[in-house]
């Protein structure tokens, strides 16, 4: 069996970058990041599948057109992926998809609700992201450490 630890990592990103960089490119970073979310994801364990694409495609203006569903789905199912890779992984931190979801319905529904405070759907938007990113980050953070134990481990035993 292959071991869990060998697997590609994905990338520890700063949460404050991800969200300022979306804000900045009105979104297309936004995009980008959820591709290399779900990449990342798909990479590091293959029993789940995902088209990376496809859930880039669901997170952009195409999923507005067709009234955010299809951008709800993909933010749900993504959720439910990088849940089911802890699981895998076994480690104590597990994602809750329902609150990712609501953290991403809440930031848009804000802003026709509370339109002399708007920003509230920023605040909400950047811990929407900060769920996602800092699970991920600790995530390959784990791993890191794990790789870097059963590294000092092999080379004890070269050593003795
Ligand atoms: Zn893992």
């Amino acid at each position: 069996m292959e071991s869990r630890s060998s697997r590609p990592l994905g990338k520890v990103r700063s949460i404050a970058l991800v969200f300022t960089l979306s804000l900045l490119t009105i979104g297309f970073y936004a995009v980008y990041w959820w591709y290399k979310v779900n990449d990342e994801v798909r990479k590091h364990d293959p029993e789940i599948e995902v088209r990376p694409w496809l859930s880039a495609i669901a997170f952009s203006i195409f999923g507005t057109i067709f009234l955010f569903i299809p951008t709800i789905v993909t933010v749900y199912r993504t959720a439910r992926r990088i849940c089911e890779m802890q699981r895998h992984c076994r480690v104590k931190r597990i994602l809750d998809p329902d609150r990712v979801v609501w953290l991403y319905i809440t930031s848009w529904l804000s802003i026709p609700l509370l339109f002399f405070f708007a920003p509230l759907c920023f605040i909400l938007y950047f811990f929407f992201v900060a769920d996602i990113q800092d699970n991920l980050n600790d995530h390959w953070k784990w791993h890191r450490r794990m790789q870097a134990v059963e590294r000092s481990k092999t080379g004890q035993e070269k050593a003795a």
